[in-house]
């Protein structure tokens, strides 16, 4: 029999989600019941889909499903084992070498997940003498890492090249390492790293300088090379981490590098060490993955051209897609700012309820009165799908007064 309430122990937990609901934030899964594609159905209702980071279609893509089913039936289903003991397979080592060659850098460690490739490697690097310049929007992952690390945290503001520099001033003659880390992309505004300014600033003070592309992966740069391309910092950051879960379509995260970094990460970072590695399936799908990336870049060019289309139509219509009192965004991720988290969520649920799916984010993952829904286009979204979702944005944002009414 399923228990129906927490026993006492557990009373607080039932306490914390009162305190969700009252506020209008608390949320249930909403459950996908067939591909991740433009058009899908979530709990049962068609929808036109702004919400996931497939950016390229490649999550359910022929070719890569191929790849993903070849693999299962030449390797199997699993990997059996860690990487350390016996579970690197021949194809982990494939994927590796061809992200190394990709990225353009001596060699690549791929994790279970962009979160473990993060956390793992910035625990892994820094110890509890080091410190850490981070900006304030950094991803969770990041933060995790440097806490597990124990070095002491500096937080510089957005994108604030200076207050960076100011901070390591401060510890220039502390005797332990710098990382200075940014996003490439920001996942909640869209906006680009400072990467350029931030790796010529860690040049200066002999700082480690970290990139997590987490969004850039697929998306910026020569056929989605990320951050590091589109600003041409080659050579110039130390460790370049991206996800194969967003634009790859499938799952893990990587690091880019040095041999030394790599085969330092293979005995130290802890994710590595102690879980299991990735099925072989999702190795074939990554390598499928960035021979497309490779073979078709207009790919790339769609995904760009509806971000223009669905940003310009939303500008026009009257929406704040952020960049007055938020970043603003340079990329297919589109904040539309409303403003208090319950009317966010408010908006995400009727815009639901009338087939657009857009995700509500509110406090604690944006600042308080900075609430939205974050809208993500795919190059998959045919201009028909963007004009009927458009259409639907407006109406229900006129009804709840979120656009004035004309
Ligand atoms: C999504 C994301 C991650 C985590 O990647 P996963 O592969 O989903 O674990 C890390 N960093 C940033 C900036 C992200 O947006």
């Amino acid at each position: 029999m399923t228990q129906a309430t927490s026993r006492p122990q557990l009373a607080f937990l039932n306490d914390a989600l009162d305190d969700l609901r009252a506020r209008g934030t608390h949320f249930r899964l909403r459950i996908l019941d067939d591909q991740q594609a433009p058009v899908c159905h979530y709990d049962g209702r068609e929808v036109i889909n702004l919400a996931s980071n497939n950016y390229l279609g490649l999550a359910n893509h022929p070719k890569l499903i191929e790849a993903a089913i070849d693999a299962t039936r030449t390797f199997g289903v699993g990997s059996g084992a860690v990487r350390t003991i016996a579970g690197t397979m021949r194809i982990h080592m494939d994927l590796e070498e061809k992200i190394a060659r990709f990225k353009n850098v001596e060699a690549c460690v791929v994790f279970q997940s962009g979160f473990a490739a993060n956390a793992g490697t910035v625990s892994a690097i820094l110890g509890k003498d080091d410190f850490i310049l981070s900006d304030e929007l950094n991803h969770a992952s990041i933060i995790d890492g440097a806490r597990l690390s124990r070095a002491k945290i500096k937080v510089f503001r957005h994108k604030d090249v200076d207050h960076c520099e100011e901070l390591l001033k401060e510890v220039a003659n502390e005797a332990g390492h710098k990382l200075v880390i940014t996003d490439g992309v920001f996942s909640m505004d869209g906006d680009i790293g400072r990467v350029d300014k931030l790796a010529a600033l860690a040049e200066k003070y002999g700082a480690i300088m970290m990139v997590d592309d987490a969004h850039a992966s697929g998306v910026l740069g020569r056929n989605g090379r990320g951050s590091i391309d589109h600003f041409g910092m080659h050579g110039r950051v130390d460790v370049q981490v991206g996800t194969l879960s967003k634009a790859i379509g499938a799952l893990g995260g990587y690091v880019c590098g040095s041999r030394d970094l790599i085969d330092f990460l293979y005995h130290r970072a802890r994710p590595f060490l102690f879980s299991t590695s990735h099925p072989p399936s999702v190795a074939a799908t990554c390598i499928a993955a960035f021979d497309m990336l490779e073979q078709e870049p207009d790919r790339i060019e769609r995904l760009w051209a509806n971000t223009r289309y669905l940003q310009g139509e939303l500008k026009r219509a009257g929406f704040n897609i952020g960049g007055v009192n938020t970043p603003a965004t340079e990329t297919p991720i589109t904040p539309v700012i409303v403003g208090e988290g319950r009317a966010a969520m408010d908006f995400s649920r009727a815009l639901f309820d009338e087939g657009v799916m857009g995700t509500g984010i509110a406090f604690p993952t944006v600042p308080e009165g900075k609430a939205r829904i974050r809208l993500i286009v795919t190059s998959e979204h045919t201009r028909a799908q963007l004009d009927r979702a458009l259409e639907t944005l407006e109406r229900v944002a006129r009804r709840m007064s979120i656009l004035s009414v004309s």
